[in-house]
């Protein structure tokens, strides 16, 4: 059963509950993207907008800003590189390009997998990565009582700002949608992207720039418990939410509103712990997302047993 988030929601600015002041109508004034000089895939279109009413009140949004400020030492840039072995299942053929994050992100192809895990595990977990980072509410319809059924919507954009949230419709809006919003009260279904799905897809891109990082397709317990979770999400039937991974559950993801910076993929470290002298190491996409180190029990630096290749051979 799919989990719905409903929520009813009045788009006028309510001050008299009898009969409600005339709707407030705004302009929008400007709207900037997050996109670098040269373009750059994968950041979400809106990024800020303003938008001014009739009575010249100027309302402002943006991407939200959660978490704290962190400074972050780039360790080591992560180039391409192809296997033997498709990295995730081991098998003998990996013949389709992989993007690391996936395309629509800003990814670069980065290495080769098989059809099976290119196609299998990227579908069913990465647009939930997607949704997450650009802040979407998805699985979006209207519902209105002269209306019979639901009208769906393609995404709504979470952006806020001092004078409350907005939510911005992606794509183009269907008659009926437009009707309702002009009424001014209609019911609203939503979900937000599921932590399940986006953090497999995490584990995926984390993992896969982790086999890049060391070199080979590494043989300790961790990546065998990684390669597991990642397949049994690969082969859980379509359309049904994939099973839980332990090391997906437990991955650090972040993501900052600030624009791209940095290698497209890296190996950053947090600044040492003053307690502990502890780094953390966290995989970076162009500064932008990141996600954990996915050897909990093995740092980069220190030496990860290799795949097929005992000290014997
Ligand atoms: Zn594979």
């Amino acid at each position: 059963m799919k989990k719905t988030d409903t929520r009813r929601v009045d788009t006028r600015f309510r001050e008299d509950t009898d009969a409600g002041p005339p709707r407030q109508r705004a302009t929008i004034s400007s709207v900037s993207e997050r996109r670098t000089a040269g373009g750059s895939r994968g950041l979400p279109v809106v990024h800020d907008l303003t938008l001014e009413q009739h009575d010249g009140t100027i309302l402002e949004f943006e991407t939200p800003r959660l978490g704290v400020e962190s400074r972050l030492d780039v360790v080591t840039p992560i180039l391409a590189q192809s296997f033997p072995v498709c990295p995730i299942c081991l098998s003998g053929s990996p013949s389709e390009k992989e993007h690391i994050p996936q395309y629509a992100l800003g990814g670069r192809v980065m290495t080769m997998t098989c059809s099976a895990c290119n196609n299998g595990l990227g579908s069913k977990v990465e647009a939930e990565l997607q949704d997450w980072f650009d802040y979407a509410l998805v699985s979006v319809s209207f519902e209105h009582e002269d209306v019979p059924g639901r009208r769906r919507a393609r995404r709504l954009l979470y952006r806020n700002g001092p004078s409350g949230f907005c939510l911005l419709i992606e794509g183009d809006l269907a008659p009926e949608i437009q009707q309702m919003l002009d009424d001014g009260t209609f019911q609203l279904h939503y979900r937000r992207p599921d932590p399940r799905r986006y953090r497999l897809a995490a584990l995926k891109h984390a993992y896969l720039a982790a086999c890049l990082y060391l070199g080979y397709v590494p043989a300790i317990p961790d990546a065998e418990a990684v390669r597991a979770d990642l397949l049994s999400a690969r082969d859980s039937p379509k359309r049904s939410r994939p099973p839980a991974g332990e090391y997906a559950e437990r991955l650090a993801i972040y993501r900052s509103h600030k624009p791209p910076k940095g290698p497209p993929l890296a190996i950053v470290a947090t600044r040492p712990d003053e307690l502990t002298a502890r780094r953390e190491y966290l995989i970076s996409r162009a500064g932008v997302m990141f996600v954990s180190w996915p050897f909990p029990e093995v740092p980069p630096r220190k030496g990860i047993q290799r795949l097929g290749n005992s000290p014997s051979t």
